[in-house]
């Protein structure tokens, strides 16, 4: 099969993808630009080289670099938010995207809108693109350096809104400083209220971290969690209690985390039997799609057509749904025609 090919039959299979940052402020501010064509784009707030750094650090540069100084309070609209959302689906419904978990979490916006209204807006600008076919739902970022006082606040905000799509919680941010316990409590009544859990973890700091998501907070997802490959005995257990990882190959080589996609450790979790999804994490910011990643790491790991169906049907079995909607969701995964040998 030629390359192209194999892209186009990537692009083809029905997917489904769990870790997606919304990147309000990048796509607002792609939204703006393109209705002022002519705007100059204002880059003296760039201070310093991201490459300059590594891991999280890196991360906040590099975002930083991205949208400082350009996003103005006054595009924080619904509409606009409904616009990015509307507009993120219909690029996941392109390269055949049947279910995705847009998560969000950016301060500004919840400041500006309210926790409910930039929900709303999503849910609305999801709405407005049903007829694309690609289930959405919605996952509250909460970011480790805004304390366990904010974070409380914004998972009762999240446990108020599922009537918006909320199906889950999310833990982001500064690993190292702010280890999982301090969000126990917060977390807890996330859980009790039947909202799915998932914690960056394993990105920027050691196994000793992903332990503590799992077993404090009750984490059955972990966003990257790669470094559990220094432990055999956290293998063990994320493959015994079916944890599932949301890796996002380009994210981990475009931080430092790894040297290279042929580097990141995916087949190892594969060998040792640990459920793997392949995701995007921030598509704008890091230059990728979700197509790309699965087509990039299968030629770095000489995975076939038939290895990331099962990679996406293991991102099918972990989707924040009833037990019925992700049966149907793997159904329709598993539905991919995929050419023989
Ligand atoms: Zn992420």
């Amino acid at each position: 099969m030629t390359d192209a090919a194999f892209s186009d039959l990537i692009t083809a299979i029905p997917k489904v993808e769990l870790h997606l940052h919304l990147e309000t402020s990048l796509r607002l501010r792609r939204l703006s630009r393109r209705r002022q064509e002519d705007a100059a784009l204002d880059r003296s707030h760039i201070v310093a080289d991201p490459s300059l750094f590594t891991g999280y650090d890196r991360l906040r540069r590099l975002r930083y670099a991205s949208r400082a100084g350009l996003i103005s309070d006054a595009l924080y609209t619904r509409k606009n938010i409904a616009a990015i959302t509307a507009e993120l689906i219909g690029e996941a419904a392109a390269e055949s995207v049947r279910h995705v978990e847009v998560r969000v979490g950016g301060r500004r916006g919840f400041a500006l809108l309210g926790v409910r209204g930039v929900l709303e807006a999503m849910a609305q600008g999801a709405d407005s693109v049903r007829h694309l076919g690609v289930g959405y739902r919605a996952i509250v970022t909460v970011v480790r350096e805004r304390g366990p006082e904010e974070a409380a606040q914004l998972i009762k905000d999240a446990t108020a809104a599922v009537d918006c799509g909320v199906v889950g919680v999310d833990l982001s941010g500064d690993e190292a400083n702010y280890p999982p316990a301090l969000f126990a409590v917060a977390v807890g009544k996330a859980r009790d209220a039947g909202l799915g859990i998932t914690v960056h973890a394993g990105e920027f700091t050691g196994p000793a971290g992903i332990w503590t998501a799992v077993y404090q907070l009750g984490a059955t997802r972990v966003g990257h969690g790669i470094r559990a490959v220094e432990d055999r005995r956290l293998l063990d257990r994320l493959r015994g209690r079916a944890v599932t990882l949301e890796l996002c190959p380009t994210s981990n080589v475009r931080l430092g985390l790894v040297p290279s996609l042929a580097a990141h450790p995916l087949p190892i979790f594969l060998q040792h039997g640990v459920a793997v999804t392949i995701n995007s994490d921030d598509p704008i910011l890091l230059g990728t799609t979700l197509s790309r990643e699965l087509a990039a790491v299968a030629r770095a790991h000489h995975l076939d057509p038939a290895a990331i169906v099962e990679v996406l049907t293991a991102a099918a079995r972990a989707a924040f749904l009833p037990a019925r909607a992700r049966a149907a969701l793997e159904r329709q995964v598993r539905s991919a025609a995929i050419p023989a040998g």
